[in-house]
């Protein structure tokens, strides 16, 4: 156990309210940073509360029965979502993500994908709906998210073996649950699967072989593996750099039992390098956001579940679209606030850090993953 976890103030997150600019351009379908990056995805957290406490996110030291996790009235509703959504829509967003905290808890999340199913772009395409989740509550709910127009699910699991996934989600849940609702979800019709495991060195990267040969060997080519870097994302996880166990490594390991070859990325701003086995196993993904940054092309925004827009998953500062979508201010003027909040754009965090480089330190707390949800 390290002894670098940092209690936490409640503090949230600090955050400026947009402002409206004096001329209204109408949403052209689509934006560009500073840096030329348009906006495509955004990832929409329903609830800061989980009912797991993994160590890298919600560490129960700081996560107990004192933590106040926001009221309810502070949520953005249903409504409010939908109509964020629909906004950020006519800017170019194509793909939305709902997470948490654990999304699964927020309750009738069905009726919500079925609003934000009825979306549509500027060019009449319906917009891609997908979900993260812990799966505690998957097998449960998986057809009718499904009913509702949820289109694919991505399933955290961090280890097979039940007694090292019941330490890491750290209230003791079974694996076999998690499992369950991964075919839960194959059985709606909601492929492919993604399941992401974040890999801690020391922790469950005994894991890597076992979890990569359940998947290959029982789970078909509907479910895709992906390996995730433990990354310093908030300031309550006690991060360290030795405790990352880089992609290449990963790969190495899982190389050396099934050979793999690489696949081309499916599409631009993908965030995982995309590997096949080479005997015909199906596909595995590696997300290196610590040794291999992808801030050049991501195109992704974050809307907690408070409605702070984050441009960036390791800012400290936010803009509070709940003001706007709870004040007297029209379609036109919080559009018009969100495309220059965009336009102004210019955060590239892991890419810096990367480098050697200052990253921006302003003095106030970097976000956390259970609030703005990854
Ligand atoms: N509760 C849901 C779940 O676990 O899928 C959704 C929210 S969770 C914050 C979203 C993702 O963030 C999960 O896949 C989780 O493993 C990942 N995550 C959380 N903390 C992380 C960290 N420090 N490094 C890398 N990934 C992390
Ligand atoms: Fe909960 Fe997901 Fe964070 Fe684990 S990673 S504590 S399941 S929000
Ligand atoms: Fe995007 Fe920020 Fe991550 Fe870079 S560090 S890929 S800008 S979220």
């Amino acid at each position: 156990m390290t002894d670098a976890v940092i209690p936490l103030a409640d503090l949230r997150y600090a955050a400026q309210v947009p402002q409206i600019p004096a001329q209204l351009h109408a949403p052209q379908g689509w934006l560009a940073d500073r840096l030329g990056r348009p906006l495509r995805d955004l990832r929409i957290s329903v609830t800061d509360r989980c009912n797991f406490r993994c160590s890298y996110c919600m560490p129960k030291e700081v996560f107990d029965s004192q933590y106040k996790f926001l009221p309810q009235s502070s949520l953005l509703s249903f409504e409010e979502i939908t109509r964020a959504a629909r906004l950020f829509a006519g800017h170019g967003v194509e793909k939305l993500r709902l997470t948490g905290g654990e999304p699964l808890l927020r309750k009738h999340l069905e009726v919500l994908i079925g609003q934000l199913a009825a979306l549509r772009t500027p060019q009449g395409r319906a917009l891609d709906i997908t979900l993260t989740t812990n799966a505690s509550l998957l097998a449960r709910k998986a057809q009718a998210l499904r009913d509702a127009g949820l289109q694919r699910v991505t399933v955290s699991l961090d280890a097979l073996d039940d007694a090292v996934f019941r330490r890491m989600n750290d209230v003791d849940f079974p694996v076999a649950d998690v499992l369950d609702g991964i075919q839960a979800a194959l059985r709606a019709g909601l492929a492919p699967v993604k399941v992401n495991m974040v890999v801690k060195r020391g922790t469950n990267d005994d894991q890597i072989v076992p979890l990569a040969r359940h998947v290959r060997d029982h789970c078909g080519p509907g479910v895709v593996l992906r390996f995730i870097e433990y990354m310093d994302v908030g300031a309550t996880n006690g991060w360290r750099m030795d405790e990352v166990l880089p992609s290449a490594q990963v790969r190495e390991r899982l190389h050396a039992v099934h050979p793999l070859l690489r696949l081309d990325a499916s599409a631009p701003g993908e965030t995982a390098e995309r590997w096949r086995y080479a005997d015909g196993g199906g596909e595995v993904g590696f997300i290196s956001s610590v040794t291999q940054a992808f801030c050049g092309d991501c195109n992704r925004a974050r809307l907690s579940t408070e409605g702070k827009l984050f441009l960036c998953l390791f800012a400290s500062r936010g803009h509070d679209l709940r003001a706007l979508l709870r004040g007297d201010y029209s379609d036109a003027q919080i559009s018009a606030a969100i495309g220059q909040i965009w336009g102004e754009r210019e955060d590239r965090y892991s890419e810096l850090r990367g480098q050697g480089g200052a990253v921006p330190q302003d003095g106030t707390r970097r976000v956390e993953m259970h609030y703005i949800g990854g």
